[in-house]
């Protein structure tokens, strides 16, 4: 859409802070899969609109610069692209996948896709977590093909996501929180089904590897979280996998137990 002179003049202000532009869908764009999209460019991310109201693009801009210094302070340099569709069917055609049901945003190996109806339900500390998590999945390229274990890739992502959120571990892993409470403690790191859509647990499994990532940082060092990104417990640690959950497990009692 070409954007009316007056709004584009008003949006040029709101983003004044984060230095970034607003150009309309006819100029050239770098990765833009709308014609009619209208696309903010910050000095080191992209957020591409379809049908979303220039407020809530603009809003998703600064989640998007805020989030991108996040994981730039912890992993490193990340140049994002994020696309804002109008629709939950719009965003899940671009992903490639079918059901999207439940989530907020997801990320390809390349861009961050907001999912519109989850994303909007949202508190705005919650907008800033997921963003910041899709954004390490891109950082980091995710599981970069099977050989990063998914409470590693997952939790990480919730590390980064949550670090500076100010949220209380209790709140964050509520749901494990309260097993733990019950003197019900996992016994080993969720895997693969654990994070299924519609898996009983999801959010405790989510909780389960946030709070392993966590344990790595506070007792190795968040430096040593990062290396275990490419590495594993063995060789990064020096724990075999017996004792790395052993010690997983005591922390979990400590902190929400
Ligand atoms: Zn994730």
């Amino acid at each position: 859409m070409s954007v009316p002179q007056g709004r584009r003049a008003v949006l040029a202000g709101m983003l004044a802070l984060t230095g970034a532009a607003l150009t309309a869908g006819a100029a050239p764009l770098p990765e833009g899969p709308w014609p009619d999209g209208t696309v903010i460019r910050g000095g080191h991310y992209v957020v591409i609109g379809h049908r979303v109201p220039l407020a809530s693009l603009a809003d998703l801009a600064v989640r998007t610069d805020r989030a991108r210094r996040v994981v730039a302070a912890i992993w490193g340099p990340v140049r994002p692209v994020v696309l804002f569709p109008e629709t939950d069917a719009e965003a899940g055609a671009l992903a490639g996948t079918g059901a999207t049901g439940g989530l907020a945003a997801l990320a390809t190996a390349d861009r961050v896709i907001v999912l519109p109806s989850g994303y909007a339900k949202l508190s705005e500390t919650g907008r800033d977590v997921v963003i910041a998590h899709e954004l390490t999945h891109v950082a980091t390229g995710a599981t970069r093909g099977g050989r990063v274990p998914m409470w590693l890739s997952e939790g990480f992502a919730d590390y980064v996501g949550y670090s500076g959120s100010g949220l209380a571990v209790r709140t964050v892993a509520a749901e494990l929180a309260a097993e733990v409470a019950a003197g019900v403690l996992p016994d080993r790191l969720p895997g693969p089904a654990d994070f299924a859509p519609g898996a009983a647990r999801l959010a405790q499994a989510y909780e389960e590897a946030w709070l392993a990532c966590r344990y790595v940082a506070e007792r190795f060092g968040e430096r040593t979280l990062v290396r275990l990104y490419g590495g594993d417990v063995g060789t990064v640690l020096g724990l075999t996998p017996a004792e790395f959950t052993a010690g997983w497990r005591d922390y979990l009692r400590k902190e929400i137990g």
